[in-house]
């Protein structure tokens, strides 16, 4: 989902999420092995799958929402 992407962009962009060259992990300031980032368990994932959820169901909440009605025409 593009949501969940766009959440991991945010967190990289705050430097939230820190990819490290030896492939670990900083989230918040704390490190992350390699093994230890597994998508189910991962803080950073289940941010991006909490809000993503929220972000989604708020966007389709807008009804008539500009943007989407002039990309139609
Ligand atoms: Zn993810």
């Amino acid at each position: 989902m593009l949501i969940h992407e766009l959440i991991h962009v945010k967190q990289f962009i705050k430097k939230e999420l820190i990819a490290t060259d030896s492939k670990d992990i900083i989230w918040h300031g704390d490190r992350y092995y390699d093994h230890q980032t597994k998508p189910k368990t991962a803080p950073w994932e289940f941010e991006a799958h909490h809000d993503g959820k929220r972000l989604a169901k708020l966007i389709q909440s807008i009804p008539d929402m500009p943007l989407l009605a002039n990309s139609k025409e």
